[in-house]
């Protein structure tokens, strides 16, 4: 088992954002004072709009246009600060850290996002959290380059933050999630994630649980439990497992690389999950990135989407898993979501999920 250190060492940002450390055993994090002259914080800056027609909701976030894109590398935002002047990380050194995004599309404690009676335009207040997880220093790394015991560090980061985003009043679903590589669009290099917590439940999120309420409606178990023991049972598309984690290619993947990863006990969130649990989910998820980055000569780009749920009654069916995706369909070709996946939500997949699971397990 991992040796892990639970408890983040806190610190404060020069416009008052919150920093967190995450230090492996023996590491002791160093802030120094953030000495940079920001300018205060916004408490506006975003807004919500409902869409009648979809029933969905829009995070307007328009002052976010002037975020950093692309720096050098000499002034990446993410690698350590010592002087307290050149970085969102005022420190020597770090292994994991998080803090509140400088350019947050949710920001601030509130209610939950409701729609009232009445029938005319819907908009209110862009809370919520939006952070920013940096997996490690090292610049020019990537997470599936981790140490295990890294890597088992991030999970916990992770896993802290959700305990914490959960009880922000207003806070409805905890996002967890990577984005990797240019092809996706990411501009900053360094290796990091992002944390949201929305102040409503997600489209995705909400049809997936009303699917599984229906499930349970008709057949009496859980949907997720149902599609994973079936996975399990059928084995054409396992990608890797391990005692306590399955990875898989799900039956209806809509994207030429998908892999979801499942605990094999029903848990809701990663607070939910032992330590054996952790250390194994650790393990899995590196074996997977390990698997993406040699299918083809670079590294894969792909986004990883952690779905959590709270233990109330209206997430009550969610099952905590992974999804992982890449647009990339060949060497050197990418998979763009044109008229049927943007306008119409129709997805078309190019290759079959049995192959790609196939071509994933052979690359052990
Ligand atoms: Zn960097």
């Amino acid at each position: 088992m991992f040796d892990i250190v639970t408890a983040p060492t806190r610190a404060k940002l020069a416009d008052g954002r919150d920093l967190l450390f995450f230090a492996l055993p023996g590491h002791d994090p160093a802030p120094v004072a953030d000495r940079r002259p920001l300018p205060e914080r916004d408490p506006d800056q975003s807004e919500l709009r409902f869409d009648r027609s979809t029933g969905q909701w829009v995070i307007v976030a328009a002052r976010r246009q002037d975020r950093t894109y692309k720096p050098p590398t000499d002034q990446c935002p993410l690698c350590p600060g010592p002087t307290g002047l050149t970085s969102e990380v005022p420190a020597p050194d770090y292994d994991v850290v998080v803090f509140e995004n400088r350019f947050p599309s949710l920001a601030g404690a509130g209610r939950p996002a409701v729609v009232p009676d009445g029938d005319g335009f819907v908009s209110a207040p862009g809370h919520g959290r939006t952070e920013v997880i940096c997996f490690s220093s090292d610049h020019t790394g990537s997470f599936a380059e981790l140490r295990p015991a890294h890597a088992r560090l991030v999970v916990e980061a992770w896993r802290h933050r959700t305990a914490d985003l959960m009880g922000v009043p207003g806070v409805e679903q905890v996002f967890c999630f990577e984005n990797r590589g240019e092809e996706i669009g990411v501009t900053l290099a360094h290796p990091h994630g992002q944390i949201y917590g929305y102040p409503y439940l997600t489209p995705r999120t909400a049809a997936m649980l009303g699917q599984a309420r229906e499930h349970r409606i008709h057949y009496g178990d859980n949907l997720f439990a149902m599609l994973l023991a079936r996975e399990i049972d059928d084995g054409s598309r396992i990608v890797a497992r391990n005692e306590l984690f399955t990875a898989f290619v799900p039956f209806a993947a809509r994207w030429p690389v998908e892999v979801h990863i499942y605990p094999n006990r029903f848990v809701r969130n990663l607070i939910e999950l032992d330590d054996d649990e952790l250390d194994a989910f650790a393990r899995l998820y590196l074996d997977v990135l390990g698997r993406f980055d040699r299918m083809y000569s670079g590294p894969l780009p792909y986004i990883s989407a952690l779905h959590q749920f709270a233990d109330t009654e209206a997430q009550a069916e969610g099952y905590f898993h992974v999804e992982l995706m890449s647009i990339r369909r060949g060497a050197t070709k990418l998979k763009y979501l044109a008229a049927s996946e943007s306008a119409m939500d129709a997805f078309i997949s190019d290759v079959t999920p049995e192959s790609v699971a196939q071509r994933l397990a052979a690359l052990a």
